[in-house]
């Protein structure tokens, strides 16, 4: 009885259930799709007002042909990163690059996932630049140097690939040696002498290690540039001291045992940035005694310790503006002695310099020994570099005027009535290419009213320019301007 009275109110049952939970479905789908709704237009809003793009990519030229430099960065604050490459008109090369990149930024994404459980809060950042050796076969050699920060481990690394920009090809260290063992070992021999005489590394060399990567085997010698006099080896931090260390060659003493293609090429009456040191006794002489006549005839003015930072060659698309960077974080001013040809090919460089507060200064259009020109070629040089410099910032030429190599005699200082300026310190940035020996020789030679010489045209002179600045600032230097200068 009792059960069929059940059966018989069942339907009653079944069919107000179904209403009710069709109703809740419908009120439920409905919440749901405001909610999305109304979370995709906020989304929106923020894309449209405050959030920057995540990643942006600017190619730029460089100043060798048919290599573009690009930049990549990325302001997210969970991956920021900062990172250049280059491009060439090689696939097969640029393949190479990208395949590089993505795992330099793989890599660091891996890390920030794996770290991100702690409760360390440090910024992390990966940044990762890169500096052009040409030589005369057409080769480029393209040196990376990568900093990663994640959380509070920082990890640096070296790599360095080389181009042909003619063929295309990529040639190897076994290349300029000719695969040959033999030459390898006299190759070995010259590096580890070079490493266990240079007295900058005697604190820091660990010997067994400096040993060890040092063995005649071609791995132990694949990062390297190389340009027409030198050629340079870079080791990764650890590997045979706690920093990283670069060993110049000079060509000359390997020209036995290279291959023919990158044999030296004996150059006559060709003035370059690299024969600087080609300067006679007399004229370093005569450079000496200028500096230190413009230092000792004048009354010191105030007590504080002044330093006039000189950047030289430039402007350069890429070096200069991340000097820039770093002299602003340092509120630092500085005096940049540019080209004239230089300008001519980034005014818009020249303009940043100009517009960042630094003090401009000529160094002639082309860099050649002013010496050998006649007066009009002399006075072109010059006055056509101030047009340029001044018509591409709107700013005068105050900073004065610096000869190529600071060579000059008394016809070229009668071609202008400028100050001649040149330096007592000498990073020799263009020689070494190491950031760290940058801070070394501003160390060793810096005191009050010093002009430091650099050139904004070498990465690793922007790279190690963050020390230097930090050094000086903490020495209680203050950063002047060659005008400035007491
Ligand atoms: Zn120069």
């Amino acid at each position: 009885m009792k059960r069929k009275r059940n059966k018989h109110r069942s339907p009653w049952i079944y069919t107000t259930f179904s209403i009710a939970i069709l109703t809740l479905v419908i009120i439920g789908a409905t919440l749901i799709f405001l909610s999305m709704k109304n979370e995709a237009a906020i989304a929106t809003e923020k894309k449209k007002s405050t959030a920057p793009p995540p990643t942006t990519i600017k190619t730029i030229e460089s100043k060798y042909p048919g290599i573009q430099i690009v930049n990549e960065s990325s302001n997210d604050p969970a991956t920021p990163f900062k990172i250049q490459y280059p491009k060439s008109i090689h696939n097969s090369f640029n393949t190479m690059i990208a395949e590089y990149i993505e795992v330099l930024k793989q890599t660091y994404f891996d890390a920030l996932a794996e770290k991100a459980q702690g409760s360390d809060t440090s910024p992390s950042e990966l940044t990762s630049s890169f500096e052009i050796f040409p030589h005369h076969s057409s080769n480029y050699s393209f040196v990376f140097e990568t900093t990663t920060f994640v959380k509070d481990s920082k990890e640096t690394s070296i790599q360095s690939f080389q181009l042909n920009t003619e063929t295309g090809k990529s040639i190897a260290i076994q290349d300029v040696f000719e695969y040959d063992e033999e030459r390898l070992k006299v190759l070995s021999n010259t590096v580890r002498t070079k490493l266990f005489e240079d007295t900058a590394l005697s604190e820091t060399i660990t010997s067994d290690q400096a040993t060890l990567h040092t063995e005649p085997l071609w791995e132990n010698f694949k990062n390297f540039a190389l340009t027409d006099e030198e050629i340079v080896f870079h080791f990764e931090k650890s590997t045979i001291a706690s920093d990283k260390v670069s060993v110049t060659i000079s060509l000359d003493e390997l020209d036995d045992i290279l291959a023919t293609n990158f044999k030296v090429v004996k150059k006559e009456n060709v003035p370059e940035e690299p024969t600087k040191n080609g300067l006679t006794d007399k004229d370093i002489m005569n450079q000496q005694t200028e500096t230190a006549k413009n230092q000792t005839d004048q009354p010191t003015k105030t007590d504080e310790l002044q330093v006039a930072l000189t950047f030289d060659d430039g402007p350069d698309p890429k070096v200069t503006m991340d000097i820039l960077e770093t002299l602003e974080k340092y509120s630092a001013k500085a005096t940049f002695f540019m080209l004239g040809s230089q300008v001519e090919k980034f005014p818009e460089i020249a303009k940043n310099v100009s517009d960042a507060g630094h003090e401009l200064a000529n160094h002639s259009w082309s860099h050649p020994d002013l010496r050998k020109l006649n007066i009009e070629g002399i006075k072109d040089e010059i006055l056509n570099t101030t047009e340029v410099i001044e018509s591409a910032t709107g700013s005068k030429v105050t900073g004065g005027f610096r000869p190529p190599y600071g060579a000059f005699n008394d016809t070229v200082r009668a071609q202008t009535d400028m100050p001649i300026i040149l330096w007592d310190v000498d990073t020799l940035d263009w020689q070494h290419r190491n950031p760290n020996q940058l801070l070394t020789h501003v160390k060793n030679q810096t005191r009050d009213r010093s002009i430091i010489l650099m050139h904004d045209i070498h990465q690793s002179t922007a790279d190690g320019l963050d020390a230097v600045l930090s050094f000086l600032k903490d020495e209680g230097y203050t950063f002047v301007t060659i005008s400035e200068l007491d």
